[in-house]
């Protein structure tokens, strides 16, 4: 097993005032070299986590590990690191910290030594009941090696009583609570699974192979594939264990009476790339819809609609084409400044924001400004960009988000602040966007969001979608919470 000593990355400065995908996910099963494609997987799923990367591969014989912090290309920048993982068969994982520190020993994919052999676990989510488990695992006897909720996965397999890696994979997840999109590799097999109300996204695909015709990959999400050359097969459904040896694949699902899905409506909205398709539904074109419903629900006369980049960019093509005002780039973000840290003193916050996004005041003096953002979360970063565009001349700014109002932290995988530092749980919109400075703020209503996901509006008896952190109402136990088992942050 090799480690890389790569110093953590430090967090950009703003970094407090928005939301964070916790992880990103990849499975290789093929003849190929399994380390070249998982890192490429991961390339595109650095979106999901940017603070540490991991990969494990097996080559018949031994199992291969390399982990590191920092980015994918950081961590696997040497060829050399790539050369010391051979083999066919392999997971990896990104990882943004949120529960457990950023240590190198709780960078995934986990990896222990059973009586059946080796096996590496990686997960995308947050378990609700990991604490919980943890406590009467410790009790049992089991010395936890990581911080990470993660390793609760590895000890419930470990104790299990069954006798196939399977059977105690499977007894292990029924155990647990949460969202989970989970891959783990044994000497001859890789499993995949996604919680029973598929919370966090997990897709299966094809790795074309004129030598093998049983070469498959799953990832977090669909923009994976292109950048390993593999093409869509289907979402791995919620509550789905996907098997996948030598024989093909195999599918069963171990909690056939679970309750109807209630996939993270925010993966729509902000978390997963634009060009990632989920549940047939394209994230960029449905982002473009929830602009033009929020430019129906909010409509504001003005002359120029201005996109907070890079996320708030597909909603305000939308609601630039539903209002019928033009669409302007009146922000530009360097993509080069880093995640540099800086002391976050007000004064250096200001700076900090002027860095990282600047105005174009071509297309903004003299206007009047409709910007457009996914998401206000303590409302410091929206408060300065608002400055920042009446600066550069704008006689009106008029802010408009492509979500509801976040009044409520998200306990399923997503990093968010503790309720009362969520500027939308203790204010409400008009106190909001006096803090902030706009001339007027709107936001998105639930019904809005669900007809762009192509419902008539939102079932309130049975919700289509996780949407937790806009309603309060949690699909999910939130045990360890419930219990005071976990700090807010
Ligand atoms: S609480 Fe919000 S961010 Fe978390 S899973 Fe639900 S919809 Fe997604």
């Amino acid at each position: 097993m090799t480690v890389s000593p790569f110093s953590s990355h430090d967090l950009d400065f703003t970094d407090d005032d928005a939301f964070h995908e916790e992880c990103g996910v990849v499975g290789i099963w093929t003849t190929q070299d399994a380390a070249s494609l998982t890192t490429l997987g991961l390339h595109a799923l650095q979106h999901r986590g940017q603070e540490a990367s991991g990969i494990v591969t097996y080559d018949g014989n031994h199992f291969h590990t390399h982990r590191g912090l920092g980015l994918v290309g950081e961590v696997f920048a040497d060829p050399r690191v790539i050369a010391s993982l051979p083999g066919g068969i392999g997971i990896g994982h990104n990882r943004y910290a949120t529960t457990g520190e950023t240590q190198l020993r709780n960078v995934q994919p986990l990896y222990a030594d059973f009586e059946f052999g080796g096996l590496a676990v990686a997960h995308n989510g947050n378990l609700t009941n990991a604490q919980l488990l943890k406590q009467s695992l410790v009790r049992r006897g089991c010395l936890f090696q990581s911080s990470t909720d993660s390793e609760v996965f590895i000890h419930l397999i470990a104790i299990s009583l069954y006798t196939n890696v399977i059977d105690r994979f499977i007894d292990a997840i029924k155990q647990v609570q949460g969202a989970y999109s989970l891959v783990a590799l044994s000497k001859d097999m890789l499993i995949a699974a996604r919680d029973p109300l598929g919370v966090r996204p997990l897709i299966l695909g094809k790795l074309p192979n004129s030598q093998d015709d049983n070469s498959w990959v799953v990832a977090s999400e669909s923009c994976a594939l292109s950048s390993m050359g593999a093409d869509f097969v289907r979402d791995i459904e919620p509550g789905e264990v996907i098997i996948i040896d030598n024989q093909g694949v195999r599918s069963i699902n171990p909690f056939a009476d679970h309750a109807s899905s209630r996939f993270c409506i925010f993966e729509y909205v902000y978390f997963a790339r634009p060009d990632t398709v989920i549940d047939n539904k394209s994230v960029y074109i449905t982002r473009q819809k929830i602009g033009a419903e929020l430019a129906k629900e909010c409509h504001v006369d003005a002359d120029v609609v201005v996109p907070v980049p890079d996320s708030g960019v597909p909603a305000a093509i939308g609601y630039a084409a539903a209002s019928k005002i033009p669409f302007e780039l009146g922000i530009i973000r360097s993509h080069y400044i880093g995640r540099t840290f800086i002391e976050p003193t007000d004064q250096i916050r200001n700076l900090g924001v002027k860095l990282k996004h600047s105005t174009n005041r071509a297309v903004i003096e003299g206007k009047r400004v409709i910007l457009i953002d996914d998401s206000i979360v303590r409302g410091t970063t929206s408060k300065k960009i608002v400055e920042m565009v009446r600066a550069a001349g704008a006689t009106e700014v008029h802010l408009r988000i492509a979500s509801p109002p976040t009044r409520h932290s998200c306990f399923y995988g997503i990093d968010t602040p503790a309720e009362e530092k969520l500027l939308a749980h203790t204010h409400n919109i008009e106190q909001m966007c006096k803090l902030i400075g706009a001339d007027s703020l709107g936001f998105v209503s639930n019904d809005g969001l669900y007809r762009a996901l192509e419902e008539e509006k939102r079932n309130n008896e049975k919700p289509q979608y996780c949407d937790a952190c806009f309603t309060g109402d949690y699909p999910i136990s939130l045990t360890d919470h419930d219990m005071h088992l976990v700090k807010s942050k």
